[in-house]
């Protein structure tokens, strides 16, 4: 017997009904904000992440899954931003419009140690705007966001925002950091023992206890910020404000990433427990020139698709209110069956009928846990009428309806 891979997740019927509806509802939502699908590859080179994300991120170090030897190494992709971000270059998109709104959605894969929440392989539902470094497309992100979660009936999150600045105020802040946890890294974790040297910032988010204690005492605040990604910083939150979305200043949130710059965001739900992050995004103006792009702004953010729904409040869905699920008894009858389920669908109604060889009762059983709203049965005596028996299986009433006008019998019901 094969098992699946420990980390990854079959998505039976039932929850990719969830999965559809998720994502319906997602690019509706998208549609409103003007942002078009980009669908890009799983694999890419491994390089690719090292550049974007950075060499000693925790997800470059340990969590990729490579393909093939260092300098040739794919990669299973573990997000989608640096992809997005390759193909808007790739593709002279800057060149063709400018300024893109682009959502995706799809599989990312991580090498990490399977938990509530937390996969080897996940799917990411998320979105690039690439091309401006005003601050208001840094509000309309957020309020996406917010809005995404509305749509999909969440509630219970909170946003928070940071500011960390441009390259030079994060060069700033990371030797400031440095200087100030230099006679202390001894009640860092082990983890951030080795941050400490390669990205000392991660240390600020840190989750351990004791890292916490040590930097809570420390007063970040925005003294690292420029005067202009102060203004920056300022606007964004104005224009929150004006939007009326809640969302909560956090000096310690840092995001792990080396592409980000300026404005991050983590958006938390407390029904997830310990991995309690639904979706995170900011800004990264530095990332399309680094990738040997043009210089662009740009911003974007990722959901986690099974977080979402571990935290959606599953109200009763009527799966297939529309379904009519035909019971065809005998040789005979089974023949014309056919040809009804043919003739439905050609008039676009979803049909189907039981393959199973069931008793009129079995069959019956069977059209109510597909939650069918009509049955049509065909017997002898229908056979020698020429007409079907048809069900309402909402209110219980049957009548008798000639073959050929049963889908005007439908339209009518
Ligand atoms: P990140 O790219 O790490 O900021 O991830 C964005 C979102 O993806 C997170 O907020 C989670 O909702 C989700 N996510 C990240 N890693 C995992 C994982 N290993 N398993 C499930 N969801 C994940």
């Amino acid at each position: 017997m094969f098992k699946r891979v420990p980390g990854t997740k079959d998505i039976l019927q039932e929850e990719s009904f969830l999965w559809q509806n998720l994502e319906r509802i997602s690019r509706e939502i998208f549609s409103l904000y003007n942002y078009k699908e980009i669908r890009v590859p799983i694999i890419e080179e491994a390089g690719l992440f090292d550049r974007s994300l950075g060499g000693s991120t925790e997800i470059v170090q340990k969590q990729m899954f490579l393909i093939g030897k260092e300098k040739e190494a794919l990669a299973l992709r573990p997000e989608g931003t640096a992809s997005v971000a390759r193909a808007y270059i790739e593709n002279n998109l800057d060149k063709r419009e400018g300024f893109a709104k682009l959502y995706y959605t799809g599989p990312m894969f991580r090498a990490e140690r399977p938990q509530k929440g937390r996969l080897r392989q996940f799917h990411h539902l998320g979105c690039e705007a690439i091309g401006s470094y005003d601050s208001a497309i840094d509000v309309e992100i957020v309020s996406l966001a917010d809005n995404l979660l509305k749509a999909f009936s969440i509630d219970g999150y909170e946003v928070e925002i940071n500011s960390l600045g441009c390259r030079k105020d994060k060069k700033e802040l990371t030797l400031t950091l440095r200087e100030e946890l230099k006679g202390k890294i001894g009640g860092l974790c082990a983890d951030c023992g080795r941050r400490f040297e390669g990205n000392v910032l991660r240390v600020l988010d840190c989750k351990n206890e004791s890292c916490r204690k040590i930097v809570r005492t420390m007063d970040i605040g925005e003294r690292h910020l420029c005067a202009e990604c102060k203004g920056h910083f300022a606007r964004v939150k104005a224009g929150l404000d004006s939007l009326k979305i809640k969302y909560l200043v956090n000096h310690y949130l840092v995001r792990g990433l080396d592409y980000y710059t300026r404005t991050v965001f983590e958006i938390k739900h407390k029904g997830l427990g310990s991995q309690d992050a639904l979706g995170a995004g900011g800004r990264y103006d530095n990332l399309l020139k680094e990738l040997g792009g043009p210089d662009a702004g740009a911003t974007g953010f990722a959901f986690g698709i099974e977080r979402l729904l571990l935290v959606r409040s599953r109200k009763p869905e009527v799966r297939s209110q529309n379904l009519v699920y035909v019971i065809a008894l005998g040789e005979e009858a089974k023949k014309e069956g056919l040809k009804i389920l043919d003739n439905l669908r050609k008039a676009g109604v979803s049909c189907d009928t039981d393959y199973e060889n069931k008793s009129l009762k079995g069959a019956m059983r069977k059209a109510n846990d597909l939650a069918a709203g009509y049955v049509l049965i065909i017997g002898e005596d229908e056979l020698k009428k020429g007409v079907v028996t048809l069900k309402d299986m909402k209110t219980g009433e049957q009548k008798e309806v000639k073959t050929e006008s049963l889908i005007e019998a439908l339209e009518q019901c």
